[in-house]
């Protein structure tokens, strides 16, 4: 069974959307095996967006997921690394289908709602520093 890293964001938390997001991944038949409400400091908000430390969205980044409590989950089914980055929905919320959880709940580029694991690799070293 493949297992994945889940977060749901400060904006995700703040408009009390977590029942929503743990009900569909409820639904979808995926089991929620870990899961923990934190405020992540600096350094694991740093570490967690490492990729996109060049970018020059990066410090509005870090500041954005550090502005409140995350809820930060291990989800483990078949396939579900790549099955839960389609129900979250493309960045970009005038790409995002209706129907996705950005689709659905998210209007802005930088706050929208919840992260999920891209990669095998990426869900290995998310979940290692989140639930160390
Ligand atoms: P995530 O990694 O959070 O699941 P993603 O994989 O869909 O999202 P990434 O390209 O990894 O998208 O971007 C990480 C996060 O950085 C996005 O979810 C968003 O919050 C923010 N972001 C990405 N691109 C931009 C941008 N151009 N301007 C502002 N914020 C951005
Ligand atoms: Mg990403």
């Amino acid at each position: 069974m493949e297992k994945t890293f889940i977060m749901i964001k400060p904006d995700g938390v703040r408009r009390g959307l977590m029942g929503e997001i743990i009900g569909r991944i409820e639904r979808k038949g995926f089991r929620i095996t870990k899961a923990i409400l934190m405020k992540p400091n600096k350094e694991l908000a740093e570490d967690h967006y490492i990729e996109h430390k060049e970018k020059p969205f990066f410090n509005e980044l870090i500041e954005y997921i550090q502005a409140g409590e995350v809820m930060a989950m291990e989800v483990v089914g078949e396939n579900v690394i790549e099955i839960m980055r389609l129900m979250i929905g493309h960045r970009d919320p005038k790409v995002a289908s209706p129907g996705t959880i950005r689709g659905d709940f998210a209007h802005s580029l930088t706050e929208n709602i919840i992260h999920g694991s891209d990669s095998p690799e990426s869900a290995e070293r998310e979940l290692s520093l989140w639930f160390r």
